[in-house]
Order: C-alpha cells, then sequence, then structure tokens
C-alpha cells in the first residue's frame, strides 16, 4: 500500500508529530511512503523511508496526483495550511479532485490522518 504525505511549510511540524505517533504503523513492510521534495526531507529526517519526489511548488503534488490517477497510490495525507497562500493552487486542487473521481482516501488535516491512520 502506497501512501503519500504531503505538508505545506507552516504544518510541517505537525505531520513530523504525526509520524512519530504512528511510527508503528508506518513502518509496517507492506506500506511505502511517497511524498514532495521538501516534506520527503523531513520524513527521511524523521527515520523513514520515503520516495521523495519534486517540490510541491515544482510539480510534486501534481506527480502524487498522477500516481492516484494510475492506481499506484492508495491513500493521501495532505497537511494542508489554509492560511497561506500557494502558487501551486491549480495543482492542490487537481490532486483533491482526482482523489475524489478515483475514491482515493485524502485526509486534508491531521485529524483526518489520525483517523485514516488508524484505520488500516
Ligand atoms: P514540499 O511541497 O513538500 O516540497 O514543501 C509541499 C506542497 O507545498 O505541496
Amino acid at each position: 500500500m502506497e501512501i503519500a504525505i504531503i505538508a505545506h511549510d507552516g504544518k510541517k511540524a505537525d505531520m513530523v508529530q504525526f509520524l512519530n505517533e504512528n511510527r508503528d504503523i508506518l513502518h509496517q513492510k507492506n506500506i511505502t511512503l511517497v511524498s514532495t521534495g521538501t516534506t520527503g526531507e523531513k520524513v527521511k529526517k524523521a527515520g523513514f523511508r520515503v520516495n521523495a519526489l519534486l517540490s510541491g511548488p515544482l510539480g510534486g503534488d501534481a506527480q502524487i496526483a498522477a500516481r492516484v490517477a494510475e492506481d499506484k497510490c492508495n491513500m493521501v495525507l495532505f497537511f494542508r495550511d489554509p492560511l497561506d497562500k500557494h502558487p501551486h493552487e491549480p495543482d492542490i486542487l487537481m490532486l483533491m479532485r482526482l482523489c475524489d473521481v478515483h475514491n482515493v482516501p485524502l485526509a486534508t488535516n491531521p485529524a483526518t490522518a489520525e483517523l485514516l491512520i488508524k484505520a488500516i
């Protein structure tokens, strides 16, 4: 099962805390992680193996959206910062739309990410 982790800058600390609190679940060997570039560096520093793609503003969200569309990514945990502006907003909307098109579970805040991770 491939899980995508993405965190906007204002939410990266929350994302690392989430990883630490769910370390046992995320280290199960049937789970692989994929992430956008800068998020991926934090995920690696937290002690996880992750396939880090491009940084979000350079196309990382679009790459994850493509993985959702191609049935390669099975869950998206997106720690969004709704209080900041994002130059790649169209890519973010595309990712969320494709999760809905392909019925892929999508969390857009830590509380929902917590519920989804507990469900697997
Ligand atoms: P980043 O991208 O992990 O490269 O910071 C996240 C995003 O803004 O979508």
